[in-house]
């Protein structure tokens, strides 16, 4: 009931917004035509990114998790011409499909997608410009090491995303057996201790239910 009345709420501010994107739409389809897990950000929350990065007038995007290249396309179209989102993709599949609808809405000059484990991936990273734009969305487990990343790669004043930071709450659970809740647990032990990250964490609720973002500058 309550979760549905957040759904109709989104899709409310979807509407009024002029958020509908027949391309975003696209990419939905063929990812659930390829098989793709839904779990995408929402249409609201990609306008954020989109938005967040135009405010930072940022240039390099650096993304964690690619799935099929939603949020991507997304924080792509927020950029300027010269501008360039480099995502980090473990799946081959997803990869793929990203590099499929990347390639569908004309964009593939402004997205590379990397294949591999991100933490294997990265280091080949670090001899290219840094980033000013980091949204951290792949495997929750390794987000104490993916802001450590962020901390290497991103410049001073860089803007840092993490997505999936409340998990309907489960967040709190310390005892929790999820490698995935102990992971953004470290992640926040590890900003408490850190004098380079200015954050805040913001709880969420909408078609992707309750959940929420961390957001931070990088000094
Ligand atoms: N950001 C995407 C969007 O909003 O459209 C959603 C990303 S999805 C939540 C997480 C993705 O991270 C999955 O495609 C998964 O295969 C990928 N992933 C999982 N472990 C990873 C790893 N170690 N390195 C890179 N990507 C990983």
């Amino acid at each position: 009931e309550e979760q549905n009345k957040w759904k109709k709420v989104d899709d409310y501010f979807t509407d009024r917004l002029n958020l509908t994107d027949s391309q975003l739409d696209e990419v939905l389809k063929n990812n659930a035509d390829s098989g793709l897990p839904p779990i995408d950000v929402s249409r609201t929350q990609a306008k954020m990114l989109q938005l967040l990065i135009k405010l930072q007038g940022a240039r390099r995007v650096l993304e964690f998790g690619t799935l099929g290249g939603y949020s991507s396309i997304a924080m792509a179209e927020g950029l300027p011409e010269d501008g360039h989102v480099v995502s980090l993709e473990a799946s081959e599949k997803h990869a793929d499909v990203a590099r499929s609808n990347i390639q569908k809405a004309g964009l593939s000059h402004k997205i590379t997608v990397r294949v591999g484990s991100a933490l294997e991936t990265l280091p080949t990273l670090s001899s290219e410009p840094p980033f000013d734009f980091i949204f951290i969305d792949a495997d929750k487990k390794n987000n104490p090491a993916y802001v450590e990343w962020s901390l290497k790669l991103g410049k001073p004043g860089a803007c840092l995303v993490v997505d999936n930071v409340v998990r309907g709450g489960e967040v709190l659970d310390d005892q929790s057996s999820d490698e995935n809740i102990q992971g953004i647990r470290k992640m926040f032990d590890y900003i408490h201790d850190h004098p380079k990250i200015d954050a805040t964490a913001i709880q969420t609720v909408g078609s992707k239910e309750y959940d929420g973002f961390l957001l931070a500058i990088i000094k």
